[in-house]
């Protein structure tokens, strides 16, 4: 956080830093992120990803959206527009606050883009079949992804039972948990804790957290077994279903 001298801000444990929550799917062929948020260049940097076929999008929120501009360096190398996954919701905000990138004066310099306009209904990209799965974020449709046996949700703080359903079964679930105290718009982290043991996912990472959470080492030891924080770099190798 800007100017805060907490304990997780000034840590010295690199778990303790973190940048906004986004996460990159990679098969044999196939490479999505999900989500481009301001950091999206320094992520993709830091990550060293050269192959970049498709951004999914899970809601129009800045800290979702505003780092779009620097999939250019994806257009060069692809030699096309990037396709964008994205609801309706999320394709209004986008043609907003890039109106310049769906102008038709193109311009050198202006990101290539191209939505797909997606809803609730199953999809492929590559060969990763996604399943959206609807959640909300206060009043806000938030889509999560469950891609095989992994699920990704970001900023929920309900799901209802149908959606539920598209989770269920999944050998890994990557979910939002802010910090404890109660929030308006994000799980806390018990009640994280809850859904994923209700939904019995053997493999749960908490990501979307505040340096409200408290300190990675010592709120990952307070965890059930089969929880954990998730922090910047994790990578997981996950078996196809
Ligand atoms: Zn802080
Ligand atoms: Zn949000
Ligand atoms: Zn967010």
């Amino acid at each position: 956080m800007i100017g805060c001298d907490c304990s997780v801000c000034s840590s010295t444990d690199e778990k303790d830093n973190r940048l906004r929550s986004s996460i990159r799917v990679s098969t044999a062929t196939t490479t999505l992120v999900i989500d481009t948020t301001p950091d999206f260049r320094y992520q993709m940097l830091r990550s060293k990803t050269r192959e970049l076929d498709a951004i999914l999008y899970t809601h129009p929120h800045k800290d979702h959206i505003a780092g779009l501009d620097d999939i250019r360096a994806y257009n060069y190398f692809n030699k096309k527009a990037m396709p964008l996954y994205a609801n309706s919701l999320t394709e209004e905000a986008l043609r907003r606050d890039y109106y310049y990138a769906f102008s038709d004066l193109t311009y050198p310099g202006i990101p290539e883009i191209r939505i797909i306009p997606i809803d609730n209904r199953s999809f492929i990209v590559g060969d990763i079949p996604v399943q959206p799965v609807e959640v909300w974020h206060h009043h806000m449709p938030v889509l999560g992804f469950r891609m095989g046996n992994v699920t990704y949700i970001t900023d929920a703080n309900r799901i209802e039972n149908d959606q539920l359903e598209y989770i269920r079964g999944s050998q890994v679930l990557i979910i939002n948990a802010l910090r404890k105290e109660k929030h308006i718009s994000h799980f806390t982290l018990q009640e994280a804790v809850d859904l994923a043991q209700s939904l019995k996912i053997p493999e749960v990472y908490f990501t979307h957290i505040s340096h409200q959470l408290g300190l990675h080492a010592s709120i990952n030891a307070e965890l059930p077994e089969g929880i954990q924080l998730a922090y910047d770099g994790l990578s997981l190798t996950i078996t196809a279903a």
